[in-house]
């Protein structure tokens, strides 16, 4: 029940902006469109909690949803359209730089990768900042409803064994919003990265 409590804190554009960091919290990152927001929903059990929003405004905040006191999902924010200038891309990378390696809290990432397009350069730039900061790694192959078993299973090995060198102790399971899969697994690694 504890993602079901999961309630809108605030959007920060910068870093001292967001709570106290104190207790903890897991990140969300994943490409724009790569079904992040839908994942966040599925596994809050809440249709409207993380909004999609394609303008790259929106995408330079950090989204904290507050799960109780002590502990939160932060959504990070993605990229990955073209139309997003240099400039923003920059400062993209600082923030999320500065609170990967800086936030106390942080107990795991969340990667969202979609399941048709794996290890895009986003997802390889996120599992080798985990790789080199030490943080535990959990990616979320979405969109499997869009394979056949077959198809999936494969992508899923394939992603699996390139993670091994990318990020060595990332996990991957596959998992889809639509006909929710993998909702269960999901939940247990992050209460499991929150827990005390
Ligand atoms: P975000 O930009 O990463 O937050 O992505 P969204 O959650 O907004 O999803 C992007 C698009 O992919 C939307 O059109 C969603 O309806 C679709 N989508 C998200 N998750 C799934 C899924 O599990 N299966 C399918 N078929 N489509 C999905």
């Amino acid at each position: 029940a504890l993602f079901r409590r999961a309630r809108f804190r605030l959007a920060a554009h910068e870093l001292h902006q967001l709570p106290a960091d104190t207790g903890a919290e897991v990140a969300f990152a994943g490409r724009s469109n790569a079904g992040k927001s839908s994942a966040l929903n599925r596994i809050c059990d809440q249709v409207g909690l993380a909004r999609t929003s394609k303008t790259p405004g929106r995408t330079q905040q950090l989204v904290v949803f507050e799960l109780d006191e002590q502990r939160r999902l932060i959504d990070l924010p993605g990229y990955g359209y073209a139309k997003v200038p240099t400039g923003l891309r920059d400062h993209w990378r600082e923030l999320i730089d500065a609170y990967l390696t800086g936030r106390q809290s942080l107990r795991g990432v969340v990667l969202i990768m979609d399941s048709r397009h794996p290890l895009k350069d986003f997802d390889r730039l996120m599992l080798q900042y985990c790789r080199d900061i030490e943080l535990p790694c959990h990616v979320l192959m979405t969109k499997v409803d869009k394979l056949s078993r077959g198809e999936a299973a494969r992508t899923l090995l394939a992603t699996r064994r390139e993670m091994g060198t990318l990020c060595p102790g990332a996990t991957i399971q596959p998992f889809s919003a639509l006909d929710k899969v993998g909702i269960d697994e999901a939940r247990q690694v992050i209460g499991a990265f929150l827990a005390p």
